[in-house]
């Protein structure tokens, strides 16, 4: 599985993290099911955005590059998203990019524009257009465009290797075909074959990489090998903010660093992005983000009653819940990851096994079986289990509940109930029950 990593020229924002963390969910359910997976995401280090960034701050662009990685990999970590088997950097990978430039060439499909860059004719290539579904007929001859990124209306031949001009200072190779750099569709063909082979399984990306990136891959990888490129193609939908699209002089442009420093856990934003389904979009809130930190207390306080559990045995109607809620979770999952409606069933279940609960069923081992149960899920989620760690009562909160409990021995009620008010305010709400006290963590 390939996936188009993140550009290191700037802090990625939230919206490039709902494809990463969509791209993590394909591959914890593949595992779920049994696949072993090889993914692999590379890190664009070298473009026209990451030089034109560290050219605007008077840096060499590996300084510049090494902080982004960095943050990245932070990131990545705080969201919760399973590390990837490689990931190759665009600057360590140029001579497996230089050898597909030179196939191209030798094949035709390739061609040397006045500037010495090296163009890939689209002509050449018949199918063209089928990933984007764009028609390339009439297309103007001869006509060129050098820049990575560019819109589906100005499909043209588009430039896989760039010969060096000043604005590019010192970022240059000096290779068998020129001195230049290469172009950044080439990078993602030249590192996915080189881990992967010339046909692999699943690539993936947001659905902006559409068209003009994933649509040059097929074309230059395809025409240098003659094979299929990959199996499945697999596009997130976009990331709104407020119902609008994320942009900087909208101020609604997020990155999760913002989102921390603003006090929000990156559990609730793990949970928000991936709770809808990946061909939608999201319309991300912070009225969203509010309810997700409750759902995610919700499913932290049913792990802590499980474990807790000490009723009687309910038998057949745990295993009828049990079997139920595996069955619904994993169909939905295996209808294109449909997570909304696994969640649906996850919640259900839920709802049914606190009821039993209520009634003082569930046996320890039922408990038990349950939270196994939970865990199995939470491979494919990753939020629960992370939450659990930190769903411990401070030490000030213990001893105060301590002390409450000396208190009511003592027949001291007021005590008792004025420190059952302080916790309150500490967010920790206690419940007296036959079995003990029983706690939990709520925020306002
Ligand atoms: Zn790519």
């Amino acid at each position: 599985m390939y996936t188009c990593g993140p550009t290191v020229y700037d802090y990625i924002h939230i919206g490039n993290l709902r494809a990463f963390l969509f791209e993590d969910i394909v591959r914890r359910w593949l595992e779920y099911r049994g696949f072993q997976v090889t993914q692999v995401m590379n890190v664009t280090d070298v473009d026209d955005r990451t030089i034109k960034a560290s050219k605007a701050l008077g840096i060499p662009i590996k300084q510049h590059t090494e902080c982004f990685i960095k943050a990245f990999f932070e990131d990545i970590e705080a969201l919760n998203i399973e590390k990837a088997d490689y990931y190759p950097k665009a600057t360590e990978h140029i001579p497996e990019m230089v050898a597909l430039v030179k196939k191209l060439l030798e094949k035709g499909y390739a061609y040397r524009g006045e500037d010495n860059s090296v163009y890939f004719a689209i002509s050449k290539f018949k199918d063209y257009g089928k990933l984007a579904r764009i028609q390339v007929g009439d297309l103007k001859a001869g006509a060129r465009v050098k820049v990575d990124e560019y819109a589906k209306e100005e499909a043209s031949d588009f430039v896989v290797w760039k010969a060096w001009d000043k604005d590019d200072g010192d970022v240059f190779w000096v290779t068998e075909i020129g001195k230049g750099r290469p172009g950044w569709h080439i990078e993602c063909s030249a590192m996915s074959m080189k881990y992967l082979g010339e046909t692999f399984d699943i690539h993936c990306g947001g659905v902006d990489n559409m068209f003009p990136h994933h649509e040059n891959e097929i074309a230059q990888s395809e025409a240098a090998t003659g094979k299929k490129f990959v199996n499945y193609w697999l596009h997130n939908e976009h990331l709104l903010v407020e119902g609008k699209k994320m942009a900087k002089r909208l101020h609604n442009y997020y990155t999760l660093k913002d989102l921390m420093a603003k006090g929000y856990d990156p559990t609730a934003i793990r949970y928000l992005m991936m709770s809808a389904h990946y061909r939608q979009q999201i319309n991300f809130t912070f009225e969203g983000l509010e309810a997700a930190r409750k759902t995610l207390e919700r499913l932290t306080n049913f792990v802590h009653r499980l474990l807790e559990t000490n009723g009687k045995p309910a038998g057949d109607k745990i295993n009828q819940l049990n079997e139920g809620v595996q069955k619904g979770f994993e169909a939905a999952m295996d209808d294109d990851l449909n997570v909304s409606v696994a969640l649906a069933h996850l919640f259900d279940f839920v709802r049914d096994v606190n009821n039993l609960l209520d009634n003082g069923e569930v046996s320890k081992e039922e408990g038990k079986g349950i939270c196994d149960l939970m865990s199995k899920f939470d491979k494919v989620l990753g939020v629960i289990g992370q939450v659990k760690e930190k769903e411990k009562l401070p030490k000030e909160a213990e001893e105060l509940i301590d002390r409450r409990e000396d208190a009511r021995k003592n027949k001291d009620w007021k005590t008792a109930d004025q420190i059952r008010d302080q916790l309150k305010a500490m967010g920790i709400f206690i419940e007296d029950t036959a079995q003990g006290i029983r706690w939990r963590i709520e925020k306002d």
